[in-house]
């Protein structure tokens, strides 16, 4: 849970395996949307909980992260990227990296993430140490390369990386028993990797969600996060690559998993 107790974070279930996160303010009653893939579900969490948008956050352009926000921003200020401005619905807020808005009563700091999409942006709220990621850093894996270059998205990443280890990080999609199965191919000796394992199979049997997940364990098990790291570099014959060519490996490897 955020630190700051009077912040409450509901994920919502979307489409096939997309998430979306209500950010809810007790002490206001702001509501903040972290992407909207659709319409119904989302409305149905708020109506179940008496609660009205405030504001719609936007990570990226993509259908499945955008689809449902003319049905859902009638109250809510839309907030985007400037640099996706052309191809999001309407924003009545644009921002970029390093600008800091107020959402729900927090601080909200805008991390520039291309990489699956040039223009992917994270929200960042430091004091409920919460950070909205959707498609650049996941659960044990990282967006595809739509639009970037390798170089771009491990510049994204370590940003990311860079935040507080209890920082509890909300992602866009369920896909992390896959993620887990290729992570296991590159790392089969590392306990935490496999000790998560264990937790993402007895999860997703009970049928429930592996999102969000927490920064430190992304530190300890995320391959896409160790593209610097000795030890893995040793496993991959890479020791002398650079990191960006690890990660450009790893990448194309999940892309062929
Ligand atoms: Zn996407
Ligand atoms: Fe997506």
């Amino acid at each position: 849970m955020p630190k700051t107790s009077a912040i409450e974070l509901v994920t919502v279930p979307c489409l096939h395996d997309n998430y979306a996160f209500l950010v809810h303010d007790a002490a206001t009653g702001a509501t903040a949307l972290i992407d909207a893939p659709e319409a119904a579900p989302i409305q149905a969490a708020l109506d179940a909980r008496g609660w009205v948008l405030s504001d719609i956050l936007i990570t990226h352009h993509h259908d499945d992260h955008i689809a449902g926000v003319a049905a859902l921003r009638e109250t809510a200020r839309v907030i985007g990227a400037a640099a996706d401005a052309h191809r999001l619905p309407d924003l009545d807020v644009a921002v970029g990296d390093g600008d800091c808005i107020t959402v729900c009563g927090q601080a909200t700091d805008v991390i520039d993430v291309s990489g699956h999409t040039i223009g992917h942006i994270a929200f960042h709220m430091p004091d409920a140490a919460l950070v909205f990621t959707a498609d650049s850093l996941m659960a044990l894996g990282c967006g595809r390369l739509f639009e970037g270059t390798p170089a771009q998205m491990w510049d994204s990443l370590q940003k990311l990386r860079d935040l507080p280890d209890e920082t509890v990080m909300c992602s866009g999609h369920e896909y992390t028993a896959a993620n887990a199965q290729f992570a296991a191919t590159l790392d089969p000796d590392n306990l935490d990797l496999i000790s998560r394992i264990k937790a993402i199979t007895k999860a997703r049997d009970a049928g429930q969600p592996t999102v969000p997940s927490r920064l430190s364990e992304e530190k300890r098990t995320n391959p896409f996060l160790r593209a610097d790291d000795p030890a893995l570099k040793a496993i991959l014959c890479m020791s002398d690559a650079s990191n960006v060519d690890v990660f450009s490996y790893i990448r194309a490897s999940k892309d062929k998993f």
